[in-house]
Order: structure tokens, then C-alpha cells, then sequence
């Protein structure tokens, strides 16, 4: 239907019809894309003449909806990151679903924004954060957000444990005050625990970093030592920040142990489980989170091992009154006012420090009706199965060799040869990585384990199959030979 409205201009189409037709032809081309995504490279690198369309002036006159998609067909669709590939194993990504990018149109068409209002959006978030809580075994008590990330889920629960740790109501109003206070992980710990403190005003070098071990987990001894010692001199421990699967090779420190240690000492334990976390889901592997429940705080992502649509994952606060009172701030435009939109139970911007922000769980909770929790279970599963598989392809190589022992679901590995020199192993090996990419077979990560170079093949993709890894494999073997 033409559009009805006397008043121009306007945003909405000219002709409803129209547009709808266009629509439907758009969205067929993006389910083809995603059905066929196996015959696709994985990933292809942009040369200059690739990189000439983003550089133009800004459109002052529209091309249409039909114009805008050819725009997009042309400069940025043959140019994904390729994540949704079955051979994508590189850093920690989700895979994606069809039905997340059903649901991130939908999410779209539906425009509700959750910032302080009560609709439905916020009681599916409040319905998803309920979910979670019996997942991971959270109390009642607990309070969580939906956040951009694990980066952010991570900075929002050193938030609280700064408050909860280091001075209260009287730190929120008078900042640091020259205080000093330290917080324990491990070497292997994500990078953005560092820049949370950093961003915190605690300092990176607030950060004390504790040895692992051989399976690279948190020597539980040192951090007793450690923490003695600074106490010793002064300092003020406030917070234990644990690896549920770290990135480098998805190993779990012992939260049973340092959430006794955390008891003792007084100190916040906060558990980074960006995609590890996703193992308590499974019955099977939920032993690998054993002591999470010691946690005062947990971050984990929904789009990594649970494949959601980019931005979202997670923060959960044992007891959730203090993440509340770690952020929560006062203004006559927010009051809530009874009966009205604003009449909202809880406030989700209480729990950090957005205001307006997406429906971050709609994907996931409509996923979830979509294809049932257990299908989500079976992923998980399926991968860390996979990545036992690939070990024991890589241990029947006689030219390859696994780097590192594989917890979960990333696996280190690196051609070897036949008795090639050491100091000539890390160029092969990062030529082999070269290619992998720029031939569009495969995404592995690079990745450093005691100064050898490793392909870090981290398998959060339910895409993957057998046959994939057989093709890296194979890749990988070619590859060296052709490097030595
Ligand atoms: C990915 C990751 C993060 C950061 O999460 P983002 O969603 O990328 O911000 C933090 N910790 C670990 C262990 C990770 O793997």
C-alpha cells in the first residue's frame, strides 16, 4: 500500500509493497549465504581496490532499499570475517545461527529498546537471567545484566567488587583517594581483566599475576604465598579474578580452592567464564566448573559458545543488592512512576553502567524456544568431543605435535617435520598460519606457548565437523612440507 501519510518527508517506505517484495528477495539471498557458507572460503583478505569503496563521501541522496543491498552485495558481503564457517577456530567466536538472524530482524521490527520500562523485553530479560541463574546454580539473591560482552561483563563484575572490597558508598563518591589494592589471577588470564582494573582507576599493575601450572591452571600454593607476602608489605588484596576456560587452551582453575581461599581472606571471587562457563550446561562437563558456586561473581558470553548474534553477554552478581548499589544513581527524569511505562520492577540500568541498550537476550530466549536447550547441550558436547578427536589426529601425525594438553575445546598444535631444528620451527609455522588464512581453508589462531609458535585451533562452532578436521589436518601437513 502507498504510504497514507499527508506530512513529508518521512523515513517509512513510499510504497509498503513494494518495499515488502524487496524485502522477502533480500532475505532469501541472506538464508542462501548462510546455507551455503560451507562451499565458501573462510576468509579472504581485502586488497586496496577492495578497500577504495569505504573511503568515498557520505550519500546525501539515497539509492533505495534495493540500491543500499546492492552496495552491500558488492564492497561488504564477499569480505565476512567468516566466524559462521565450518573451518573458523580462531580466537573465541560463536558461530551463529539462522534462527539468532531471524530473531535479530525481528528484534529490529520490534524496536524495544530495554532502558528502564516496563514491557515484555524486560520481563523475557528477567525470564533469560532467571534461566541462567538455575544453570550455573545462583541463588535467589543473585542479580544480573545483559552486557556488550565478556570484556564488559568482566569490567562490570570488578566493578562490584570494588565497591563490595574497597571502600563502598564512600569510594563512589570520593574515588580511590590514593588507595592502593591488588587482585590475583594468573598468567594465563584474559586481557581484559588488566584493562578493567586499569579502567577502574585501580591501575594495571594492580594486577598481580600468579605462576600456572602444567596444565595451565593457577598454582593454588603461590597465590597463598603471594597473598601473604603482599600483605606483608602493605598492600591491600581486595578480589581473586579465575579462569573458567582460559583462552589460550581452555583450562579451568580451581574454583573450589580459591573461592576457600577468597573465604579466608575476604577477598571478592569473580570467575571470567567468557566461553567456558557455557560447560556447565552439560551434565557431563559441568564437573570442569566444580566450587563456581564459591564465585561472587560470574561473566560469561552469549555470543561465543551459545552462538548468539554479536553483542551480548553476561554478568551475574551472587548477591545481587551489591551490584545495585554499586551503580545505582538518582534522577527525577528516571523516577518510577506507579502504573505507568516506567513502572518497572527492576531496573537493568542499576546493574551497570548503560542506560539505553538492545533486547541483548531476545535472540537467545527466542533460539532457545526454537531449537530447545538441549540442542545447546549437544553443541557443547559435540565440540569438546571434536577437540579430543583433532588431539589424537594430531598425536597419529608423524609430522605434527600437540602443544598443550586439551581440557576443553581448543587444541594447540604445530608441524614438527622430521627432526627440523627448533629455532626453525616458529617461521614454518607462522607461514603454515599465513596460508591457511590467505588460502581461505581455515582460522586457526596464532598463538605463543613457551616461545614455540602454536596453530591454536579453538573449536566453539557447531558448524564443524569431522571432515573439516580432517581438511586442516591434511592442510596443515601440505603446508609444512611446502615451508620446510
Ligand atoms: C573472549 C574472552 C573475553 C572477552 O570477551 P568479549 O566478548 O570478546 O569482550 C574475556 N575472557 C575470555 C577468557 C575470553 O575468551
Amino acid at each position: 500500500m502507498k504510504r497514507d501519510s499527508k506530512e513529508t518527508p518521512s523515513m517509512d517506505p513510499e510504497n509498503w509493497d513494494e518495499f515488502r517484495a524487496k524485502s522477502h528477495k533480500i532475505l532469501d539471498e541472506m538464508i542462501d549465504d548462510l546455507e551455503g557458507v560451507r562451499e565458501r572460503y573462510v576468509w579472504k583478505p581485502m586488497a586496496d581496490k577492495d578497500i577504495e569503496p569505504f573511503q568515498r563521501p557520505i550519500p546525501m541522496a539515497g539509492k533505495g532499499l534495493a540500491g543500499a543491498f546492492d552496495e552491500f552485495s558488492k564492497y561488504i558481503r564477499p569480505f565476512p570475517f567468516g566466524v559462521n564457517h565450518p573451518r573458523f577456530w580462531g580466537w573465541v567466536n560463536g558461530t551463529g545461527t539462522a534462527d539468532g538472524m531471524i530473531a535479530n530482524m525481528i528484534s529490529a521490527g520490534f524496536h524495544s529498546p530495554n532502558i528502564l520500562h516496563n514491557h515484555a523485553g524486560f520481563w523475557t530479560e528477567r525470564q533469560v537471567l532467571e534461566w541462567f541463574k538455575g544453570l550455573f546454580g545462583f541463588s535467589e539473591k543473585a542479580l544480573g545484566n545483559f552486557v556488550s560482552g565478556g570484556s564488559t561483563a568482566n569490567l562490570m563484575g570488578l566493578a562490584v567488587a570494588r565497591f563490595a572490597k574497597a571502600g563502598g558508598q564512600n569510594l563512589r563518591k570520593n574515588g580511590l583517594d590514593g588507595r592502593k589494592f591488588t587482585v590475583y589471577g594468573s598468567e594465563s588470564t584474559h586481557y581484559s581483566i588488566p584493562k578493567a582494573l586499569d579502567v577502574l582507576g585501580l591501575g594495571a599493575n594492580s594486577f598481580v599475576q600468579i605462576p600456572v601450572d602444567g596444565n595451565d591452571r593457577i598454582d593454588i600454593g603461590a597465590v597463598k604465598k603471594r597473598l601473604a607476602a603482599d600483605r606483608k608489605a602493605g598492600r591491600t588484596p581486595i578480589a581473586i579474578a579465575a579462569n573458567a576456560g582460559t583462552v589460550g587452551t581452555g583450562a579451568f582453575d580451581d574454583l573450589e580452592e580459591l573461592g576457600k581461599i577468597a573465604e579466608a581472606e575476604g577477598l571478592w571471587l569473580h570467575v571470567d567464564g567468557a566461553f567456558g562457563a557455557i560447560a556447565a550446561f552439560s551434565p557431563k562437563y559441568r564437573h570442569l566448573l566444580k566450587g563456581l558456586t564459591k564465585a561472587d561473581s560470574l561473566a560469561f558470553d552469549l555470543h561465543k559458545w551459545l552462538h548468539q548474534p554479536y553483542e551480548v553477554g553476561c554478568i551475574m552478581v551472587k548477591e545481587g543488592h551489591l551490584m545495585e548499589e554499586t551503580f545505582r544513581h538518582k534522577a527525577s527524569y528516571i523516577q518510577n512512576l506507579p502504573g505507568t511505562l516506567s513502572d518497572v520492577p527492576e531496573i537493568f540500568s542499576d546493574r551497570g553502567v548503560e542506560l539505553s541498550r538492545g533486547f541483548r537476550s531476545f535472540p537467545f530466549w527466542f533460539s532457545i524456544n526454537s531449537l530447545g536447550a538441549q540442542k545447546f547441550i549437544e553443541m557443547v558436547e559435540k565440540n569438546i568431543e571434536q577437540a579430543k578427536v583433532l588431539e589424537s589426529m594430531v598425536e597419529n601425525s608423524p609430522v605434527l605435535e600437540s602443544l598443550a594438553p586439551v581440557p576443553l575445546c581448543i587444541v594447540n598444535l604445530r608441524y614438527k617435520g622430521d627432526k627440523i631444528p627448533e629455532n626453525k620451527l616458529n617461521p614454518i609455522n607462522e607461514k603454515i598460519l599465513t596460508a591457511l588464512h590467505r588460502r581461505g581453508i581455515a582460522v586457526p589462531s596464532p598463538f605463543s606457548i613457551a616461545g614455540r609458535f602454536s596453530l591454536r585451533v579453538n573449536i566453539t562452532n557447531h558448524r564443524t565437523e569431522i571432515r573439516d578436521l580432517e581438511i586442516l589436518i591434511k592442510a596443515v601437513e601440505d603446508l609444512g612440507r611446502e615451508f620446510e
